[in-house]
């Protein structure tokens, strides 16, 4: 029994590992994408994550995916 429960801790601890580098690398995305190339404003408000095209509040730059 106690083997079992070792095995299903370790198998969630992988879980956990993959998980959490996934929402890194989704994190570096959106930072990246998010960010005026023009006057280098960080768009934090944002209400539709996935969305890649936005307008800049600061200096009003239209981007659209790069
Ligand atoms: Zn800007």
């Amino acid at each position: 029994m106690s083997r079992v429960l070792f095995c299903f801790i370790t198998f969630l601890r992988y879980k956990l590992e993959d998980e959490s580098k996934k929402l890194v690398k989704v994190g570096r995305f959106f930072a990246s994408s998010q960010t005026c190339s023009v006057c280098g404003y960080k768009n934090a408000k944002t209400k539709n994550l996935a969305l890649r095209e936005w307008d800049c509040p600061q200096c009003g730059t239209h981007h659209d995916r790069d």
